[in-house]
């Protein structure tokens, strides 16, 4: 009897402890993600954080069943459980790729457009890609389409219904706007079908919306067919890799992008189209949107704004050193300009916001900004709003105070002009989505 106890008790000790001590742990695990996950959100919520920009996952709770599959599969973090049910805790990082939706083993997630405070305008398309305005293609995140995989396979595919179009006695046969992974794809296909075209890019450098990722940042892509290049092969590679590849395709390939180019108008000529740039008109007989979603910088509309020291974001803080700097705005790239040109030495740095308060940042850059201005590294100007920027100063008013402050450079980060009242003054349908697919 005593040898049958002691066997159960070893068997205990041997199968049942480490059982315990693993589901013990597991329990501690899930505890620690979930206290991490409140404090996201509630971080989120604070900063007015926790509305999703594009596409974006919604949670059916009553299917969730917290494997934890979708946090394991979410390379931004934007999702977490919370009192066992997944959810979207950190809105704003959330690109929409669905890696999330894919990796949910009970069918649990659906991604959205909007949400029922945040409406999304989104252009309806058809399936060859063109608008209900004859001859108006768009492709990529400008449709709705929030990854780069499917931007170059739109840009692509949006060519060649283009080449199917009766050509007319026009200059151009298509004129691309916007050098992103849409515009890059669809120009490289217009080469290969002999097309007459003409791409404008109003920054200074092709990648879209890639180019203004975080330095270093890995871009989760998958495999995809490039016109006359072939396959680009990359699944996770760096924003600086992507971007070198994309120029040595345009180096290699000669295709044409008239970079500092912004299209600013578009009318109707006949069968086909008059588009009017910052530099110039293209008669064509058809257009390709791909323009993404971020819009056009929005300008002060001040005297002396088209000088060559203001920009409208900021690429190299060392550009700035030793230098008197004023940065315009109060959301999140307005704090990190002003932040990282004060850590340059020699610098004086302006941060000026109309409003009272900065209310929508992440608390990061707010506490960044708190230390940086404690110790005078910059000043901060709040309710304060630029009256005109001259050669070698700037005049704000604050609250009726008149201030005048040396200057070298203005740097403008106040949001920008979304594409919406520009797709329907050319005739685009827009449909606004309140958290439907
Ligand atoms: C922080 C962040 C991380 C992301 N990470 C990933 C990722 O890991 N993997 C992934 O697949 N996707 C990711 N995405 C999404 C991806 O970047 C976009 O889906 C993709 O860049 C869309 O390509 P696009 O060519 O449609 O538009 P964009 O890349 O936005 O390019 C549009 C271009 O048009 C130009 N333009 C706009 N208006 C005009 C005008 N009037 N005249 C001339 N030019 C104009 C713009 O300057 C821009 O260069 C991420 C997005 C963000 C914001
Ligand atoms: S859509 Fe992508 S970024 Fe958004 S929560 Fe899902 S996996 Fe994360």
């Amino acid at each position: 009897m005593p040898d049958i106890l002691s066997a159960n008790t070893t068997a205990v000790l041997l199968y049942g402890l480490p059982f315990l001590v693993f589901v013990a742990w597991h329990i501690a695990r899930r505890r620690g993600n979930e206290r991490k996950s409140t404090a996201l959100l509630t971080q989120a919520i604070e900063a007015g954080l926790n509305e999703p920009a594009s596409l974006h996952p919604v949670i059916d709770p009553n299917r969730c069943l917290s494997s934890m599959a979708c946090v394991a599969a979410c390379p931004e973090q934007a999702i977490g459980v919370i009192d066992g049910k997944a959810q979207l805790v950190n809105a704003a990082s959330c690109i929409g790729h669905g890696a999330c939706r894919t990796a949910c083993p009970h069918d649990a997630i659906q991604l959205v457009f909007g949400t029922s405070k945040r409406g999304m305008d989104i252009p309806l398309v058809k399936p060859n890609f063109e608008t209900n305005v004859p001859g108006i293609f768009i492709a990529g995140e400008l449709g709705g389409m929030g990854l780069i995989r499917k931007a170059v396979e739109q840009g692509r595919q949006a060519m060649e219904s283009v080449a199917k179009l009766k050509r007319g006695a026009f200059p151009y046969d298509v004129v691309i706007i916007g050098a992103g992974p849409a515009g890059i794809s669809a120009s490289l296909a217009a080469k290969e079908k002999s097309l007459k075209s003409v791409t404008v890019e109003q920054e200074d450098s092709i990648g879209g919306t890639v180019y203004h990722y975080p330095r270093n940042k890995v871009v989760m892509t998958a495999p995809v067919q490039l016109p006359i290049i072939g396959r680009m092969k990359f699944g996770e590679v760096s924003k600086e890799r992507l971007l070198e590849f994309w120029k040595d395709v345009v180096k290699r390939t000669g295709i044409k992008i008239n970079f500092f180019e912004r299209m600013e108008t578009v009318k109707p000529d006949g069968q086909g189209f008059v588009v009017r740039t910052s530099r110039q008109e293209y008669r064509t007989r058809s257009i390709l949107l791909a323009m993404g979603r971020r819009g056009t910088p929005r300008k002060l509309g001040v005297k002396g704004e088209e000088q060559p020291k203001v920009v409208y974001r900021l690429v190299d803080p060392e550009q700035y050193r030793g230098q008197h700097v004023l940065v315009v705005g109060g959301g999140d790239s307005a704090l990190e300009a002003a932040i990282d040109c004060a850590d340059e030495s020699g610098t004086t740095v302006t941060l000026s916001y109309r409003s009272e308060a900065f209310s929508r940042v992440k608390p990061k850059n707010r506490e960044h900004l708190q230390r940086a201005e404690a110790a005078r590294r910059l000043r901060v100007l709040l309710s304060s709003n630029v009256e005109e920027i001259a050669a070698d100063s700037v005049a704000l008013d604050q609250g009726g105070k008149k201030i005048r402050l040396r200057n070298d450079a203005v740097i403008v980060c106040a949001g920008g002009i979304l594409p919406t009242p520009f797709l329907k003054g050319i005739g685009v349908q827009v449909e606004t989505k309140y958290g439907t697919a």
